[in-house]
């Protein structure tokens, strides 16, 4: 998969419409359960609230059965019946008209309105009558409490006192029908919310389903291809670094290699012998610089030819390098001019070391075609160790200089470079012109 901003964008939008949908089913089963259980817990107090107001009414009844009683005693005694009596009963004729009314109606209060079931319906204004009996009773309640008369009062009491017992018995009907509605209510909500409960719990698995591990899926895989390109970008820098890596050395070998004897060239000479002057000061540790050059090699060119010429350079290098040590260097230091570097090693070792080099190029069979070529060198030597020199190229041309009086003295022969002050500038070396 190909990471660019566009599947960015894309993944965002599947990410965030899937989280939507998972929010909003949440968000809708939530809101069902929180009106289940408000409605439950209004549910729960209106039936409380008229199950009490029922069974109040039931109590009044029997209240102002009681009440008529005392007042009917009285007057039989001859005596009125007290004030308290009479406004207790009157309070508790009103409490029971106002309790009548309001479970007849079913409005509770101003703003608070309940539905009347058929059975409380029936109850009220079916057959059982209750809302006109206990308007009745009331009425002659109220009218035994006004009347002066013993045998009105008479007349009303007994039509109370028969009528009680019958109203107490509807009455509480009334009151055991309200609770049966009110648990069969509750039923129905526990159920109700037993279904929210199951159907959240449902939603919450197929949200796990079909939302969120798809939404895993879809970011894991996201994540695996942009690990991957990562990963393969990491191999495509590294290969690149290597390649470019292997073409640096490729162009510094280049740079510093003679690309006919394969030997460091001059680029390098320089730095090189600056680094043995410092390891020569700091440690004592001492160097020879030899410069050698080919004894009539445009003879060889003439005689056998430039690609003559070539093939005694290569084999000369080889040469070179047979008879020098792995941490000694050689240098092509241009046309047929080599320099040989000898690392760690004494004046007298150095100069037997030169010596036969020149003797192991003298005696050494060139095989060019059918041509066996002569060859000969000439070299100057300067060491570190006979005098001090800290620029490079002060030792050069000492060198060169020692190199100029080997072929001056008929070339085939070493000669050691000597400190330039001196009159006598280059000594003869003790092996001289050996032809
Ligand atoms: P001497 O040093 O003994 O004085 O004589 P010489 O003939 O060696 O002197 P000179 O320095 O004048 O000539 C060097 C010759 O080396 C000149 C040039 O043609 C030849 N030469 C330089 N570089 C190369 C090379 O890469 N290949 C071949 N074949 N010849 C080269
Ligand atoms: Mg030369
Ligand atoms: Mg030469």
């Amino acid at each position: 998969m190909k990471s660019n901003p566009q599947s960015h964008q894309s993944l965002y939008r599947s990410i965030r419409h899937r989280y939507l949908l998972g929010v909003l089913i949440i968000a809708v089963l939530s809101t069902a359960a929180y009106y289940t259980l408000l409605s439950s817990l209004s549910d729960s107090e209106s039936t409380a609230y008229i199950v009490n107001l029922s069974g109040r009414q039931r109590m009044l009844s029997q209240h102002i059965a009681l009440d008529a009683h005392r007042i009917y005693d009285a007057m039989l005694a001859g005596s009125p019946a007290s004030d308290e009596l009479t406004s207790q009963m009157r309070r508790n004729i009103h409490d029971m008209e106002a309790a009548n009314h309001k479970l007849s109606s079913g409005l509770l209060s101003e703003n608070w309105t309940v539905d009347l079931s058929t059975p409380c319906r029936e109850i009220y204004f079916g057959r059982m009558n209750l809302y006109a009996r206990v308007d009745t009773y009331l009425n002659l309640a109220a009218m035994l409490l006004s009347s002066s008369r013993h045998k009105d009062a008479q007349l009303y009491f007994e039509q109370i006192n028969n009528s009680s017992e019958q109203l107490l018995t509807d009455l509480n009907t009334a009151v055991n029908q309200y609770q049966l509605e009110g648990e069969q209510r509750l039923n129905r909500l526990e159920n109700l919310e037993l279904l929210v409960w199951i159907t959240t719990l449902i939603a919450l698995l197929l949200e796990i389903v079909f939302i969120f591990r798809p939404m895993l899926s879809i970011v894991y895989a996201s994540l695996k291809a942009q690990t991957e390109a990562l990963e393969s970008l990491e191999e495509i820098v590294e290969s690149r670094t290597l390649k470019l890596e292997i073409s640096n050395k490729k162009l510094k070998d280049i740079a510093t290699h003679d690309p006919l004897t394969k030997l460091r060239n001059r680029l390098t000479l320089e730095s090189d012998i600056e680094s043995l002057i410092g390891l020569s000061k700091t440690h004592q540790i001492h160097f020879a610089l030899c410069m050698i050059d080919i004894d009539h090699f445009k003879h060889v060119n003439d005689s056998y030819g430039h690609q003559a010429g070539d093939y005694i350079l290569q084999e000369l290098a080889l040469l070179l390098k047979q008879e020098t040590r792995e941490y000694d260097h050689i240098y092509r230091a241009g046309g047929e001019e080599f320099v040989l570097v000898l690392n760690r090693i004494d004046f007298k070792e150095a100069t037997d070391k030169l010596e036969r080099i020149r003797l192991a190029i003298q005696q050494n069979t060139f095989i060019y075609g059918d041509n066996i070529i002569p060859l000969t060198i000439s070299a100057g030597i300067y060491h570190s160790n006979q005098f001090v020199l800290s620029k490079v190229h002060d030792i050069f041309r000492i060198a060169d200089t020692a190199l100029y009086a080997a072929k001056h003295a008929g070339r085939n022969c070493i000669r050691i470079a000597q400190r330039e002050n001196d009159d006598i500038s280059l000594a003869k070396e003790s092996s001289t012109v050996d032809n």
